[in-house]
């Protein structure tokens, strides 16, 4: 099942975008972490079509959601590095075609480590994305091995600064200064930042005083149904 994360913008308050975060409802043991199954999805290779699951359902949503509201959702996936070996990106395009949505309603997450490889065929996936108006996140950041001109170089659109940073940031003055380093360096390089397991106001206030431009965590909710989502995009709008 996939389940959804809105995101907030910070300056308007909004959700307007999504993390689409995939869940297993297993018969007997309940539901399972993508924690426990994604490796072995990678191992196994299923992760190729739970990657497609994940993508169709979140940009049938999206189309539902332009339908019923009037504006798009933008809803971020979390890619894994062995998709990019095998999935044919022109499936993707073409989905979006079909529905008649932009590129730049999806989000694909990668990890810092993914650049690093500066493979040629992440090269090709990352210009095509870009050039079909679909955004690219670095996911966790802060928690791998980076390349700044790595950053710059492959177009990067949003760090997602890892909620290890977001966890510490009222006790630890380290983290405090990171963060704030990092927010400054993103948008020195025209990139935009997201704050990901916001749970306080206090952090809040932090990120908001930083100029961090989005936020995600329990502070605003779980990830929850798309059905459920809806309902919180009702009540915005009824807020508006
Ligand atoms: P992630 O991409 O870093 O996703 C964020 C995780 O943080 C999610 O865990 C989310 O439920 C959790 N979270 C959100 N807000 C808060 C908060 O305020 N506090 C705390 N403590 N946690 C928060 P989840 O859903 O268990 O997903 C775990 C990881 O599994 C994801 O980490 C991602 O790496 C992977 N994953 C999930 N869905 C997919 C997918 O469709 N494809 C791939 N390749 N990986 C996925
Ligand atoms: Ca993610
Ligand atoms: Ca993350």
């Amino acid at each position: 099942q996939v389940y959804y994360q809105p995101i907030i913008e910070l300056s308007s308050g909004r959700f307007i975008k999504a993390e689409a975060l995939v869940r297993w409802k297993h018969p007997r043991r309940g539901m399972i972490s993508p924690v426990t199954f994604i490796p072995l999805a990678e191992e196994s290779g299923l992760i190729l079509e739970i990657g497609e699951l994940v993508f169709k359902q979140s940009i049938a949503f999206i189309h539902q959601w332009q339908k019923r509201f009037g504006y798009i959702i933008q809803i971020s996936v979390n890619m894994s590095p062995i998709q990019f070996k095998f999935m044919n990106k022109f499936n993707w395009l073409n989905n979006l075609a079909q529905l008649g949505l932009p590129g730049n309603c999806i989000n694909v997450e990668i990890t810092e480590g993914l650049l690093l490889k500066d493979s040629a065929v992440v090269q090709e996936y990352l210009l095509e994305f870009r050039n079909n108006g679909i955004e690219v996140s670095i996911d966790d950041f802060g928690t791998g091995f980076s390349s700044l001109s790595y950053l710059k170089k492959f177009d990067i659109d949003y760090l997602k600064i890892d909620h290890s940073f977001i966890n510490q940031l009222i006790n630890s003055e380290t983290d405090r200064t990171l963060v704030e380093a990092i927010i400054v360096m993103a948008h020195k390089l025209d990139i935009k930042t997201i704050a990901e397991g916001v749970e306080t106001h206090e952090q809040q206030d932090l990120l908001i005083h930083f100029g961090c431009d989005y936020v995600q965590g329990f502070l605003y909710s779980e990830p929850i149904k798309g059905k459920a989502f809806e309902k919180m995009l009702v009540a915005q709008s009824v807020r508006k």
